[in-house]
């Protein structure tokens, strides 16, 4: 079978999406691949694709298991039984019953957590593996957004598995992570495929207010005027809950909060209504997202100023995949930098809590453990990793593992400041990103940003931009009755 019959015949489409293609043929020529294609660009189709046309199975890990278990939807939506997604949501019926015949299956989602499990690695060797998907790639990068030690291992076991040639894919990804993703993964001679980061119809705008009261009203009204639906971020999860209640209060409908405090379930419903237009609008944290294919999200607001412009281009790039005009607004009021300054501590353990980890994890349950230094999930995964490594003398390890925190925080702090300077600069916000990303050429839109050209009122809802327009009631009922006139519907 030809590439183009698969994707017409499987897959239902009539075209590659840019960049799709050249990916597709350096897979199917075995080579090691990197790439790097904004959110929203069809990455899945770059391995789904080869999975028709190579013998073996499609390896593919990946970090989050509600991406995992929407990937397997997806393709069942499409007719194939074969992919099963290996994680903690599967029973252990279900699981041993799938580890039993996992070479009977075209693709294979599995999290770093779980191929770490004792025996996996032995199972999966009887399994021929034609291809070795890494997504959301930059977790391997201490530097990326959302590193994840368990990535690290990815390249020994990848030895482990014969060495199958390797698909790294990522959204965002300067140029040093790029560098730690070729290392640890042990690519050899990869191809790289980087595609700009920019997106021409997500107009970006800093919306500047003076105090919380203020951003609170003018959140308000924003939601209230743009076209929906639309994602709301937080960097709280308590304030993502008092914004739907406030919202609520003021008459908006169909909106709902999104954050890891929720239950899966819970989550996976809110997720689901979201889908299918059942909510206009999201309070979330940046739990929410991955893996959330809508295509008409016309807003992508931040409530909070993120902690790098990695992960804030990763969150407005939710918006507009259907290619449709879509606004990201920045709500900014003065001091806001301090918000992400205080989680880049809170990610890591402070010195104390690597103290009495090292000194006292053999003689506690981890439960215990985490109560008593008041571990969040981050801290006790970086202890954890660090730990695991311990081979010579604790106070030296000790030591060591500071040096590291250390290192990481400067790292994250002077990721929030590179993000205030592009908030406080007087340059084209778009510029300033494609700059930072090391590349030269962006498309200038006739909506751009707040410094360029820009205007609000465009990415209104119809009703409320003639509501705006006219305050006196005559002139409003007239209007609709033109526009009744106008258009019947
Ligand atoms: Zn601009």
């Amino acid at each position: 079978m030809m590439k183009f019959q698969v994707l017409q015949e499987r897959f239902g489409y009539s075209s590659f999406r840019n960049g799709q293609e050249a990916i597709i043929d350096a897979v199917l020529k075995q080579q090691d691949v990197l790439a790097m294609l904004p959110t929203g660009t069809g990455k899945s189709l770059c391995y789904q694709l080869p999975g028709y046309l190579i013998k073996g199975t499609v390896l593919i890990i990946s970090p989050l298991i509600s991406l995992m278990q929407d990937q397997v939807e997806q393709l069942a939506l499409i007719g194939e039984r074969k992919a099963i997604a290996l994680n903690s949501f599967l029973n252990s019926r279900a699981r041993a019953k799938a580890l039993q015949n996992l070479n009977q299956y075209r693709f294979i989602y599995i999290s770093p957590e779980m191929l770490r499990m004792e025996g996996m690695i032995d199972r999966l060797k009887n399994v021929s593996i034609s291809l070795f998907v890494i997504d959301e790639a930059h977790c391997i990068s201490q530097w990326g957004h959302d590193f994840r030690p368990d990535y690290l291992s990815l390249g020994e076991i990848r030895e482990c598995l014969g060495a199958p040639p390797a698909l790294a894919l990522t959204a965002t990804a300067q140029k040093e992570v790029r560098d730690d993703i070729k290392h640890y993964l042990k690519l050899k001679n990869p191809n790289e495929f980087i595609y700009s980061v920019d997106r021409p119809n997500i107009a970006i705008m800093i919306e500047r207010v003076q105090t919380a009261n203020e951003k609170k009203q003018r959140l308000l009204e924003l939601v209230r005027q743009l076209k929906k639906p639309g994602i709301i971020y937080f960097s709280s999860k308590r304030v993502a809950e008092e914004m739907v209640e406030h919202l609520k209060l003021n008459g908006v409908k169909a909106v709902a909060a999104y954050h890891g405090g929720m239950d899966q379930e819970q989550r996976i419903l809110i997720q689901q209504q979201f889908l299918n237009d059942q909510l206009n609008v999201i309070c979330a944290t940046s739990a929410f997202g991955m893996g959330v294919n809508k295509n008409n999200i016309r807003f992508v607001i931040h409530f909070h100023m993120p902690g790098q412009v990695e992960s804030y281009l990763q969150e407005i790039g939710r918006a507009g995949r259907d290619g449709q005009e879509s606004v990201a607004i920045l709500m900014y009021s003065p001091g806001d930098e301090e918000l992400p300054l205080r989680l880049s501590e809170y990610e890591l353990p402070e010195k104390w809590q690597i103290d009495a980890y090292f000194n006292t994890c053999q003689l506690k349950n981890e439960t215990d453990l985490v109560a008593e230094l008041r571990l969040s999930e981050t801290q006790l995964r970086f202890l954890k990793h660090y730990y695991l490594l311990n081979s010579q003398d604790i106070e030296q390890q000790i030591n060591k593992v500071k040096t590291i925190r250390m290192k990481r925080l400067n790292y994250k702090v002077n990721k929030v400041w590179q993000m205030y300077r592009w908030i406080q600069s007087t340059d084209c916000r778009r510029k300033q990103i494609i700059t930072i990303f090391g590349e030269n050429d962006y498309s200038k839109p006739a909506d751009c940003c707040d410094i360029c050209t820009f205007d609000l009122s465009n990415y209104y809802e119809e009703l409320t931009h003639i509501e705006n327009l006219s305050s006196n009631s005559w002139v409003k009922r007239l209007q609709q009755l033109l526009k009744q006139e106008v258009n019947p519907l």
